[in-house]
């Protein structure tokens, strides 16, 4: 019998061609879907990875020295040439309403970015069953997702923004005032806006406002006038929905005076980070975060003179947040 299996792994190494001449198929060089779940009371969270886009924020970032800057990305490991950022959107489905807070960048971007629509797929969501979609402000990477080619990707949805912002990103007279940066973000912006108008699909509200059961309102200007916050809270068990309060986590948690050039007012911005980061470090509420590292949801602690961030454990099944 010894013998059988020795001639047999004989004739397979015999007749095996040698390692160099075999050829393996080229695995994809792709990561596995982006889409995470955690448990909000009743509620169920799911974040969705839009995907990453290298951005190199040397030039971006203001109120710092250069030198303190790079010290903050060579602790982190990160190497601000190649600094991939997460774009992260949030579905929370609430049992009888699938609500999407941000959209992603849709195709304004390229390859790297507009995958909302296959992650919710990934995670067994029709873009057809999202009813809401709220949005923190109206930026590219969060409202483009909202349009494809002039059509709504989530043609049975309502779209929800504050007053404030709607008005911001529609007036002539706030484009001609705005940083000559910003000039692109008012022609992305109101293309995502326009096919939802057009359908009568757009509901304002002013901040403060409770716009569902359990859904609270926050104003948070600076980054954007009408940037809202959206506090969600089931049986007890309450998220923090941030949008763009941080964009450099590396950077603006140790010091959250540092501001970005997509800020429209960057001292109103750092006043608010402040502020928030204050709160956040005090009432240690879980949060969901665009721009911090996908899945973007942890806490935020204080850390010598600034703020730190703290990811919710993985975990490989759906678990209870927001205690
Ligand atoms: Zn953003």
């Amino acid at each position: 019998m010894k013998s059988l299996l020795f001639l047999a792994t004989g004739m397979i190494a015999l007749c095996a061609p040698p390692l160099s001449m075999v050829t393996f198929a080229q695995p994809l060089l792709t990561q596995s879907p982006g889409f995470y779940r955690v448990q909000l009371g009743s509620f169920t969270v799911t974040a969705l990875s839009d995907g990453t886009l290298g951005i190199s924020h040397a030039k971006l970032l203001h109120g710092g020295s250069q030198a303190e800057i790079d010290q903050t990305y060579r602790n982190a490991g990160v190497d601000d040439n190649h600094r991939e950022t997460s774009i992260n959107a949030f579905l929370i489905d609430t049992g009888s309403k699938r609500i999407l807070v941000d959209a992603g960048a849709g195709d304004l971007f390229g390859a790297c970015c507009g995958h909302v629509p296959e992650m919710l797929a990934a995670a067994g969501y029709d873009v057809n069953s999202i009813d809401t979609i709220l949005l923190t402000h109206v930026h590219g990477d969060h409202s483009g997702g909202i349009t494809g080619k002039g059509k709504r990707v989530f043609p049975n949805a309502t779209l929800y923004l504050a007053k404030d912002e709607l008005n911001y990103w529609m007036s002539d007279e706030a484009k001609a005032k705005a940083k000559a940066s910003h000039q692109a973000m008012f022609v992305t912006g109101r293309a995502a806006l326009a096919p939802y108008l057009a359908a009568d699909r757009v509901q304002t509200f002013t901040a403060g406002a409770e716009i569902f059961p359990g859904i609270r309102t926050i104003a948070t200007p600076g980054h954007t006038p009408g940037h809202i916050q959206y506090e969600f809270t089931s049986a007890g068990h309450t998220m923090l929905f941030i949008g763009d309060i941080i964009h450099v986590a590396e950077v603006q948690l140790p010091t959250p005076a540092i501001t970005i050039d997509y800020d429209a007012n960057e001292a109103e911005a750092a006043k608010t980070r402040i502020e928030t980061l204050a709160m956040l470090a005090r009432t240690h509420e879980i949060v969901a975060v665009p721009h911090i590292s996908f899945p973007g949801l942890g806490h935020i602690y204080k850390q010598g003179d600034g703020y730190a961030w703290a990811p919710v454990p993985y975990a490989a099944h759906v678990v209870q947040v927001g205690q």
